[in-house]
């Protein structure tokens, strides 16, 4: 869908976005920020499209202040194989547009977007990096941080055990309203050249990893103000980052627990990833807010969303993601389709158990949705 990426309008007065739906949002933020514009909220990496990142509903770090994606979607351009190219918005249709928004594509083709974007005040962000020593700190620096700050997010050390289980890096941010509008390009600066061998990521390089990053943060603690691109999107920086896991590639693992359990939750979860030795340099925690999203398939919602990157190593990372499964069962939680490649039928509908509303396109063939759902 990406060659369907011009945009139609943009109300600079009211900061309204109309674009076809393969524009990708680092040409929305090229356009917009000049502008005095932003999305109103972005996934961890700006090289996805408008269309994708309805369809999964996506959500950033300040979902506890204005929620997911989809909350800001006024219309969609929908093509249908049995109602034709629709106009859908949440007035003329609610089934529909609720279905569509985190639709992960199943209800037709979004051929356009008509986007609320946010006003800045420039292109800058004053970021406050705290280093903490446990979940506890965790917990309090998220309750402490919510009302006063836009953006937060934790990177955790999986690699840390026992008192130290679930330390990290707690960042808080809001944007600095300085004028200055500069925007971004595209080149990245840094480049993974190769492939590189299994042997590379092991549990003792993955320790030294995290202990050495947490110590550069240690260091680093206090406020100092930061372009966006460098505050959101640190990945983008790096070319080809994935290549780091070598040949057989890196698998997701995102789920989110109730609040009500993620207190035992949590720590549950990441005492897995520690005792299996499989842990990854990029674990990330991050509480969700209260509003709700319009989608019927939306993974947001009130609780802690904890996102780990594993190597993949085959039955032994399948082996671990299914313990990791029976705890968030029980925990009453739900994965994210969008980093998954092997939910089970149970878990889906656990997770989502409205999935039987969705007003899926009869003509869209999907091995996702016939292992989960026919
Ligand atoms: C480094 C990195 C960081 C990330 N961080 C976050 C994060 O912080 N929060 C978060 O929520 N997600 C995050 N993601 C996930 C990412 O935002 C989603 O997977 C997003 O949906 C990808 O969009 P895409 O345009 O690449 O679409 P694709 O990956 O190509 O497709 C994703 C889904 O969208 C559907 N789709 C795409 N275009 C259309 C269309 N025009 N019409 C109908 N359906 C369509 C596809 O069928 C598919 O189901 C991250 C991903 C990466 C790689």
């Amino acid at each position: 869908m990406s060659r369907l990426d011009r945009f139609l309008s943009l109300d600079v007065e009211n900061g309204v976005l109309r674009a076809e739906a393969g524009v990708s949002l680092s040409d929305i933020l090229r356009l917009a920020v000049p502008k005095g514009w932003f999305l109103p909220t972005t996934p961890g990496t700006r090289f996805v499209t408008l269309g994708g990142a309805i369809a999964n509903d996506v959500h950033g770090k300040n979902h506890h202040r204005t929620g997911s994606f989809g909350r800001h979607v006024r219309a969609i351009g929908l093509l249908r194989s049995d109602l034709g190219r629709l106009t859908v918005t949440p007035e003329s249709d609610p089934s529909l547009f609720n279905s569509t928004i985190g639709g992960l594509g199943l209800t037709g083709v979004i051929e356009w977007v008509e986007l609320r974007l946010s006003k800045i005040g420039g292109s800058y962000l004053d970021v406050e990096i705290i280093p903490y020593d446990d979940l506890d700190a965790f917990w309090a620096l998220a309750e402490e941080s919510a009302d006063r700050f836009e953006h937060t997010v934790a990177w955790i050390d999986s690699t840390a055990r026992g008192p130290r289980l679930g330390r990290g890096i707690f960042s808080r941010a809001n944007w600095i309203g300085d004028g200055a509008y500069d925007s971004h390009d595209d080149e990245s600066w840094k480049r993974v050249p190769i492939e590189a061998p299994e042997f590379v990521l092991n549990r003792w390089t993955v320790g030294a990893f995290n202990e050495l990053y947490y110590r550069v943060n240690l260091a680093a603690r206090g406020a100092s103000p930061r372009h966006y691109t460098k505050f959101f999107y640190p990945l983008d920086a790096v070319k080809d980052w994935n290549k780091l896991y070598g040949r057989r590639g890196l698998m997701q693992y995102q789920c989110v627990v109730p609040r009500e359990t993620q207190r035992e939750a949590i720590p549950a979860l990441l005492d897995v990833v520690t005792r299996s030795g499989r842990a990854s340099f990029l674990a990330v925690l991050k509480t969700f807010g209260d509003l709700v999203s319009p989608g019927l398939l939306s993974f947001p919602r009130p609780g802690a969303t904890l996102a780990l990157d594993f190597p993949f190593r085959g039955n032994e990372t399948l082996a671990t993601m299914a313990q990791l499964d029976s705890i968030l069962m029980a925990a009453g939680g739900a994965l994210y389709p969008a980093k998954d490649g092997r939910i089970s039928r149970e878990l889906f509908q656990r997770s989502f158990p409205r999935w039987e509303q969705l007003a899926k396109d009869p003509a869209i063939n999907s091995d996702f949705w016939r292992r989960v759902a026919e």
